[in-house]
C-alpha cells in the first residue's frame, strides 16, 4: 500500500495522474525544471519555520524523520508543546504537524508555518489534511490556526518573531471544509493504490500551455511538435474544440477556425514555415528611441525572511547589473556590478549614474520586472529617486515586438530571450554558461554570501554569474541590431 502524505495530497488536487505517476512509476516521473528553485522554497520555509518556533519557549524539537510511535511516547510523558510530531492511520496516511499544542481540556491545538503572507486555498486545505490525520488517529482537534509571515513587516534590526508573524485562526473555515476533504483524501489514497489508469491521456489536455506539468508529455504522446498548446493566449475554451475534434497541431487547425489576429500570423508562420514580421511598426517603434541606449538587465535575490533593514519578506535585493550602452553611431561600452555581501546596492546605483547619467532610453526584456526593483530601490535608497525615476519613465521593453510584430514559428509561442536569442542570433548561445539561468544565478550568488559552508571559488562563481548577466544584455544589443536589418 503506498502511503499518503499532504504533499501528495496537494500534488493529487492538482493533478492526480501525476501523483499516481509519482509513486507508481517513478522512473517515468519528470522532476522538472524548477527544482532549483523549489529547493530554495524548502530552504526558506526551514528558516521561517526556526522562527515560528521562538513563539513556543516549552516546545519539544522531536528528532528529524521522528516516527508516529516516538510521537506517541512524548505525547504520553505530556509535553505541552511538541515541534514535528507525526501520525499514522490504518489506511497509510501519514501527517508531519508542523507545531502541536495541548490544551487544557485535552484537546489539541494544530499550528501550520508557511513561508508566504496570506492564508491561500491550499494552505488550508492541508491544515484539514493535518486534523484528519490525527483525529483518524484517536485525538480530538479543537483548533486549527496558520502562522505566516506578516507582510506589512519591516526588518529593523534583530527580527522579533512576533512582529515578522502572524498567527491566524482558520478553525472555522476548516470545520466547513472537513467533510468533503475527507472524501477527497479517501479517493486520493484509493487512486494511488490502483493498479493501473488510463496512461493515455491526462485532463490538462483541456488545459492551456501554464497548466501543464512535466509529465503532460509522458501523458499525451500524442501532442505533436508545433501543438496548439504554443498559441499565444490560446482560451481554455478553444482548445477543448479543437481537442474534442482531435487537432492537436497547429498544422491541424482547420482554416476557418476562428483565431486572432496575432494568433493566425502564428498559426500561419508554422503552416509556411514563414517569419512574419511587420516591418514599418518595428522600424517606427525603433526609430522613437532615444540615444543613447542603454541595454539594461538586474539580477536579484528575492527572500522571505528579509535580510537587511528596511526590507519586507519577499523582497527581492538587487545583486547584480549588467549595461550595454550604445550610442548613436553605434559604439558600445559596457558597465556591470556584482555585489560581495547582503546589503543595498548603494554603490552599484551610484556607478551605473556615473555611467549612464540621465540621458537616452533603458531597454530591457520583459520592462516591468527591472521597474519594480527600481520602485522598490526608490523607497529603500531614496537618495537616487531622480535616477530610478529616470529610468522607470524612459523604460523600453524589447520583448513587447516579439508578442505582436516579429512571429516566428521558431519560437514556439515563447517570447523569452532565451527562445529568441538562439533563432535570430545562433552564433551566441547560453549553453555554454555555467550559470545559465536567473534561478541558478541567484541560488550561487545566496551560497556565496551568505552560506559559510560554501566551497565553491569565489572569483570563478563571481567570472561565471558576470558572464551570465553580460550575455543577457549583449543579446539584447544583437536582437535590436538584427532587428535593424529587416
Ligand atoms: S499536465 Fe497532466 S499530468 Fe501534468 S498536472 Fe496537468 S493533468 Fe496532471
Amino acid at each position: 500500500m503506498h502511503q499518503l502524505t499532504k504533499t501528495d495530497y496537494i500534488q493529487y488536487i492538482n493533478c492526480p495522474e501525476s501523483l499516481w505517476l509519482l509513486k507508481n512509476r517513478p522512473s517515468e516521473f519528470t522532476k522538472g525544471e524548477f527544482s532549483l528553485f523549489l529547493e530554495k522554497l524548502i530552504k526558506e520555509g526551514y528558516e521561517v519555520e526556526e522562527y515560528a518556533k521562538l513563539l513556543f519557549p516549552i516546545g519539544l524539537d522531536l528528532p528529524e524523520n521522528s516516527t508516529p510511535q516516538y510521537t506517541k511516547q512524548q505525547l504520553n510523558a505530556k509535553h505541552k508543546v511538541l515541534f514535528q510530531p507525526s501520525f499514522l492511520n490504518q489506511k497509510g496516511v501519514f501527517a508531519r504537524i508542523d507545531v502541536l499544542e495541548k490544551l487544557s481540556d485535552n484537546t489539541y491545538h494544530i499550528y501550520e508555518i508557511k513561508s508566504a503572507s496570506s492564508v491561500k486555498k491550499e494552505t488550508l486545505q492541508d491544515a484539514c489534511f493535518q486534523k484528519y490525520v490525527l483525529q483518524e488517529c484517536g485525538y480530538t482537534v479543537s483548533k486549527v490556526s496558520i502562522i505566516h509571515l506578516n507582510k506589512d513587516y519591516r526588518k529593523q534590526g534583530v527580527i522579533q518573531p512576533k512582529e515578522l508573524l502572524e498567527i491566524v485562526d482558520i478553525t472555522e473555515q476548516i470545520n466547513q471544509m472537513y467533510s468533503s476533504i475527507v472524501n477527497e483524501i479517501n479517493a486520493a489514497s484509493n487512486f494511488i493504490n490502483k493498479e493501473s489508469i488510463n496512461e493515455n491521456e491526462c485532463s490538462s489536455r483541456y488545459k492551456t500551455r501554464t497548466n501543464h506539468c512535466d509529465s503532460f508529455n509522458y501523458f499525451n504522446k500524442d501532442v505533436p511538435e508545433y501543438s496548439i498548446y504554443e498559441i499565444a493566449r490560446i482560451s481554455a475554451k478553444k482548445i477543448k474544440q479543437l481537442v474534442d475534434d482531435n487537432h492537436l497541431g497547429i498544422l491541424d487547425i482547420p482554416l476557418d477556425f476562428e483565431l486572432s489576429t496575432i494568433q493566425q500570423a502564428q498559426v500561419e508562420s508554422v503552416r509556411k514555415e514563414l517569419v512574419l514580421i511587420n516591418k514599418p511598426i518595428i522600424e517606427k517603434t525603433l526609430n522613437s528611441l532615444q540615444f543613447p541606449l542603454h541595454f539594461i538587465d538586474y539580477e536579484t535575490f528575492p527572500t522571505a525572511i528579509p535580510k537587511i533593514d528596511n526590507m519586507g519578506p519577499h523582497n527581492h535585493l538587487v545583486f547584480q547589473v549588467s549595461i550595454h550602452t550604445m550610442q548613436e553611431n553605434g559604439e558600445l561600452t559596457h558597465f556591470e556590478w556584482l555585489g560581495d555581501k547582503l546589503e543595498q546596492p548603494t554603490a552599484m546605483l551610484k556607478k551605473m549614474q556615473e555611467f549612464t547619467g540621465l540621458t537616452g532610453t533603458f531597454i530591457s526584456w520583459n520592462a516591468p520586472f527591472e521597474m519594480s526593483r527600481n520602485k522598490d530601490m526608490l523607497v529603500w535608497i531614496p537618495q537616487f529617486s531622480n535616477f530610478l525615476n529616470y529610468m522607470n519613465m524612459h523604460m523600453f521593453d524589447l520583448m513587447t515586438l516579439f508578442k505582436t510584430d516579429y512571429v516566428d514559428y521558431r519560437f514556439h509561442g515563447s517570447t523569452s530571450i532565451k527562445k529568441v536569442l538562439p533563432v535570430l542570433c545562433p552564433q551566441f548561445s547560453y549553453s555554454n554558461l555555467e550559470v545559465q539561468d536567473g534561478t541558478m544565478a541567484l541560488d550561487i550568488w545566496g551560497r556565496m554570501v551568505n552560506d559559510p559552508d560554501f566551497k565553491g571559488d569565489r572569483d570563478t562563481t563571481r567570472k561565471n554569474l558576470l558572464a551570465y548577466c553580460k550575455l543577457d544584455t549583449l543579446a539584447m544589443v544583437e536582437i535590436y541590431k538584427k532587428l535593424l536589418l529587416f
